[in-house]
């Protein structure tokens, strides 16, 4: 997906929510279709094809443009995915955002064999914005709430530790001191989020080990063809967007033996 394609959506969607206003029902239906075309190029670049989209609450008609979703079409819109992730089927769901412009919307995607991925467009122009949501669920303003937690000051120190099991348990202990020599460099000082910061510790440790020892670590127990990356405290797999294992507890992968 390019920044380009994404504004054009982003620019049809708008072009044809205003149109939709002065058109019947069945004009509505077929622009609010072309929509949904427009979206699944974008999204099933992600995804992967799919069958059954879980919710695309757009261009429903209304004189005065597309209003919100409400908490419980999201809230449906959300367990349609959970209930594809458990049957391993790839599957999205967008709708728009209340109380702004009618091209913000959020949403959910979901490959095959990930996590559900959170999808955001900020507005006129802006690219599809792709992060890995862990258990979402939907709060009371009809917000996704994700439970993966990026690092904080506070909790910086207990992450590092974290690693430091990581990499005891999956290379060696005698690797420890590299998690303590690679964080002693404060990328804090370079203007970086607590999270950033540990995610560049943790990409100079892999980077480090993998320099030392020859191997790439720790790898996907999915593909084995690729190292995972830390996100927000868990062990990713960034090419379905799945998360592994919670960081310290890389033992206990899943699935223990690779896909099909
Ligand atoms: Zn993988």
């Amino acid at each position: 997906m390019t920044r380009g394609r994404a504004r054009i959506t982003a620019t049809l969607l708008l072009s044809l929510a205003t149109a939709a206003r002065a058109q019947t029902q069945t004009g509505v239906e077929e622009r609010r279709n072309a929509a949904v075309t427009l979206l699944t190029g974008e999204i099933e670049g992600v995804t992967g094809p799919v069958d059954r989209h879980c919710g695309i609450f757009i261009l429903t008609g209304d004189p005065s443009g597309p209003p919100p979703a409400t908490r419980r079409q999201i809230q449906a819109a959300v367990r349609c995915v959970l209930e594809a992730k458990r049957q391993r089927r790839a599957a999205w769901a967008v709708w728009q955002v209340a109380g702004v412009d009618a091209t913000v919307f959020d949403g959910l995607a979901l490959t095959r064999f990930g996590d559900p991925q959170r999808v955001e467009a900020s507005g006129n122009g802006a690219a599809l914005q792709f992060s890995p949501c862990l258990r979402p669920r939907v709060d009371d303003d009809g917000v996704i709430i994700c439970r993966n937690t990026p690092v904080d000051a506070k909790g910086l120190p207990k992450a590092i530790e974290r690693l430091r099991d990581d990499v005891r348990r999956g290379v060696g202990k005698e690797f420890r001191a590299v998690v303590d020599r690679e964080a002693a460099q404060d990328s804090t000082a370079a203007g970086l989020s607590p999270d950033a910061s540990f995610s560049a510790t943790a990409a100079r440790v892999r980077e480090a080990l993998r320099a030392t020892t020859g191997a790439e670590w720790p790898i996907c127990p999915l593909h084995r063809d690729h190292a995972l990356e830390l996100f927000e405290q868990h062990w990713l797999c960034r090419k379905d967007a799945a998360f592994v294992a919670p960081l310290g507890k890389l033992r206990r992968l899943r699935p223990a033996r690779p896909l099909p």
